[in-house]
């Protein structure tokens, strides 16, 4: 093996390690980064590591750390922080990671209501004593049995360790891992604290994007959810009615969502620049909708922040209940 191999690590926090599956997504090309990188530490998906083995490795001895999923328990707070001692270049690697994703949306409730309801009130549960899970519990007065504890919120990485860089996606389009793998291992990284993106918006890249078809972008009138009807080929999906995020979200997945007819939902993650997603969705939206279409969207969308914040709710302004 040469020395000279970029030493990577990769840490599964609280998410659902599809941000893994982009890196498996590579297929091939991860043939030929692996002959640029030495995987030293991947779990605990591919490895069923202990805490130690992560602890005993010496400070600063993983060139590159992506890590995904967001934090919701203690034992999150505890690996990445062990993680960061160890590694020189620190990557939040996808939504969960940067911004707290889905699992975000749990902080609209208690940690408490959340607990209630998965292990007391939901059709399918079985659990006639209500117990909640406990952090600590004695079994036979023998055995010292400890669960990690669940956090009152769930928190971007950033919040409990210093981010070298962020990358949105849910999960980031594989093409974009390869070329962010390859901007790591030719050292082509922006500068500290940025984005890895190519900080071009979905629009940029959307066929259906009037501009680039030398044409304005008419106003949208009415507001059409997408289970009442299938858009028009071509058109743009705003101008339809269809609520797109694409003009100011990140563009790195190339427009995946609306080659198909789906409206972007803002995986990608904020335009550079920009301070609180939801509240730029806002601002923006207010000048891409009539007023009558604006009531509509008041209507069909009575929780407005899940929507606008579908992928960012921690870390934006509002943050929790
Ligand atoms: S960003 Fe999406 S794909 Fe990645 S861990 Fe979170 S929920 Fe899963
Ligand atoms: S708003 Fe959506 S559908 Fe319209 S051009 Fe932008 S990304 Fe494409
Ligand atoms: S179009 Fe939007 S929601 Fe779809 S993958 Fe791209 S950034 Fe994510």
């Amino acid at each position: 093996m040469s020395k000279d191999k970029i030493k990577l690590g990769v840490l599964l926090a609280g998410g659902c390690a599809g941000c893994e599956m982009a890196i498996v997504d590579l297929s091939e090309k991860l043939i030929d980064a692996l002959e640029h990188l030495e995987v030293v530490f991947w779990a605990p998906t591919v490895a069923d590591v202990k805490y130690k083995d992560l602890e005993s490795m010496p400070d600063g001895s993983i060139d590159v750390a992506l890590v995904d999923g967001m934090v919701r328990l203690d034992e999150h707070e505890h690996m990445l922080k062990v993680l960061r001692a160890k590694s020189k270049v620190l990557v939040a690697f996808g939504s969960c990671a940067s911004e707290g994703c889905i699992p975000g949306m749990s902080n609209l409730f208690k940690k408490e209501e959340l607990l209630e309801h998965a292990y007391k009130n939901t059709f399918s549960t079985d659990n006639p004593e209500g117990i909640l899970p406990q952090p600590e519990w004695k079994e036979d007065g023998k055995y010292d049995l400890t669960l990690p504890r669940f956090l009152d919120e769930v928190r971007p990485i950033s919040s409990v360790v210093e981010v070298d860089y962020f990358m949105g996606g849910c999960p980031p389009h594989p093409d974009f891992v390869g070329e962010a793998i390859g901007a790591i291992i030719e050292g082509k990284l922006p500068p500290k604290g940025s984005w890895i993106t190519c900080g071009k918006a979905v629009c940029d890249f959307c066929g259906r994007n009037p501009a680039l078809q030398g044409k304005k972008r008419e106003l949208t009138t009415e507001v059409r959810r997408t289970f009442e009807g299938a858009p028009d080929d071509g058109r743009c999906l705003l101008e339809q009615g269809y609520i797109c995020f694409g003009p100011f979200t990140q563009g790195d997945c190339k427009a995946l969502c609306p080659k198909v007819g789906i409206p972007c939902r803002g995986c990608g993650g904020p335009l550079p620049g920009v301070k609180d997603y939801g509240a730029k969705a806002v601002s923006a939206l207010g000048t891409m909708l009539t007023d009558e279409a604006v009531d509509q969207l008041l209507k069909k969308y009575p929780n407005l922040v899940q929507f606008i914040y579908r992928y960012s709710y921690p870390s934006s302004l509002l943050n929790k209940k």
